[in-house]
């Protein structure tokens, strides 16, 4: 997964930049890139690793103009590797241009064959390098056209921000798979305030913007030196992804008009209906699983406690000791409150199962905190398929609930039972947390009914690079 960020007309567009991409760090933790134009050409940095670490102020300060895009990776088209690290910058017979990606084409290897075939030779492999070389090679002259053109040629997930000498342009793929909203900021001495496109409006909370609306499935907004422009591609019946609200948007973000966090409480609400249980305490696997956890708890007038701790500081290496400790791994990132686990009755509740491994240490570790019984609840139904829209997940031989029974992952990972939120449980529960009407949803992980076709041309995650 990864997040998208654009800012136009503020002296301050790297550093702000940074913090909106700050802001946005969860949704990807592998690269981050920002690309800054000063009118007359563009200036990129990006590396491996988190936002910070990416970008010291010297870093920053070599990215100067008014104008950014900036992107947060984590791998799903194309493997972990610096040349896939965006935003993409390149020169073209028209003049230079960058591109940032949230989400997946569905056709990117049907397309970057076709692109072989007449001699292009490709840097990475991602989808998005497609993307550019399609921009390079239309006939359209302007550069909106441009992009009209190549985009009625994809197909699949995308919420791109573009970024040129002259404009910036943010486009939503016509289903709106992934989020993208709009914003202002006002700028020290000016009367215009400056525009600021975010994944999530988090973002904007942060740099002190306005969240002013979101970008509309099958919407390019452009923007430069005479101000926004909305104009309208093809649109689709909305597919917003709905794992954005079970697991990868942050709580404090709204999407489609939906508190991410009231969601995620409804979820535990109606997970307490669905699969209740004689307990003595709720405890949620922090930090996915709190929302969730506090609505379970509130439903089942069950006390709520953070029986299980997570730690801020797990770092990418450690050193394991040579003597072995059981279950060193998941005890570097959770340990347990024995104090308030001891001789209880237990639920706890996490948003979703991938393989199974980590629910199966933490039932562990529950267990060996002196808890008499161990029951799992899941927020969202079994995750069942892999995402071809953006969302890193592995193969289906890899996702426990592909593979056996509700039953038999209750056996896997040790409780004394086990209940999933229904699949229509947790399309209501996102519908009513809103009076803003009815959204379109996908939620092709959880049923494998894929809303956009998904054919054998989606680009396998490793494809080789040439070493550098
Ligand atoms: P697993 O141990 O493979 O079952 O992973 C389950 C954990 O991964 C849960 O705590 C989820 O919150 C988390 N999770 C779910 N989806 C993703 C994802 N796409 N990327 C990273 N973590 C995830």
């Amino acid at each position: 997964m990864c997040g998208v960020f654009g800012i136009w007309g503020h002296p301050e567009a790297a550093n702000l930049s940074y913090l909106g991409l700050h802001a946005l760090q969860h949704r990807g933790q592998e690269s981050a890139g920002i690309v800054t134009t000063d009118g007359r050409q563009l200036f990129a940095h990006r590396d491996m690793g988190l936002v910070h670490d990416v970008f010291p102020q010297r870093a920053l300060d070599r990215l100067p103009g008014e104008a950014a895009i900036g992107h947060v990776r984590y791998s799903t088209a194309g493997g972990s590797h610096i040349r896939n690290a965006q935003p993409f910058a390149v020169d073209y017979a028209r003049g230079s241009i960058a591109v940032a990606h949230n989400g997946n084409l569905t056709n990117a290897r049907d397309l970057r064959e076709k692109l072989e075939t007449r001699g292009s030779i490709f840097l990475s492999n991602s989808d998005t390098e497609v993307i550019v070389h399609l921009i390079a090679g239309s006939t359209q002259r302007a550069l909106d056209d441009r992009i009209a053109e190549v985009l009625a040629q994809t197909r699949g997930a995308y919420s791109l921000v573009f970024l040129t000498e002259e404009e910036l342009i943010a486009v939503r793929d016509p289903w709106g798979f992934r989020p993208l909203c709009l914003g202002e900021i006002g700028v020290p001495g000016r009367d215009k305030p400056a525009y600021v496109i975010a994944s999530e409006d988090t973002s904007f909370n942060l740099i002190g913007a306005r969240f002013v609306r979101e970008i509309e499935p099958g919407e390019m907004l452009c923007i430069g030196p005479k101000g926004l422009r909305s104009r309208k591609l093809a649109k689709q019946d909305c597919k917003l992804c709905v794992f954005e609200y079970v697991y990868f948007a942050r709580p404090d973000s709204v999407i489609a008009g939906r508190s991410v966090y009231h969601v995620r409480q409804a979820f535990g609400r109606r997970l307490a209906e669905e699969h209740p249980a004689e307990c003595d305490i709720v405890i949620p696997v922090p930090d996915s699983g709190v929302p969730s956890a506090m609505g379970y708890a509130k439903r089942a007038a069950r006390p709520f406690e953070m029986g299980l701790i997570r730690s801020h500081y797990v770092g990418r290496t450690f050193i394991e000791p040579q003597q072995t400790i059981r279950h060193f791994g998941v005890k570097l990132k959770f340990t347990t409150v024995r104090a308030l686990i001891d001789g209880k009755r237990v639920v706890v509740i996490d948003d979703s199962i991938v393989r199974g491994t980590t629910m199966r240490k933490i039932v562990t570790m529950i267990r060996d905190a002196g808890a008499k019984q161990v029951h799992v609840r899941i927020s969202s139904p079994p995750t069942a398929w892999p995402c071809y829209y953006g969302i890193d997940t592995p193969t289906r031989r890899e996702l426990i609930a592909a593979n056996q029974t509700v039953e038999q992952i209750r056996d896997y990972v040790g409780a004394d039972s086990m209940g999933y939120l229904s699949h229509e449980g947790l399309m209501a529960a996102v519908q009513d947390e809103s009076s803003h009407g009815q959204v379109g949803l996908c939620g092709a992980c959880f049923t494998g009914n894929y809303p956009v076709a998904v054919d054998d041309t989606v680009p396998p995650r490793h494809l080789r690079l040439v070493r550098v």
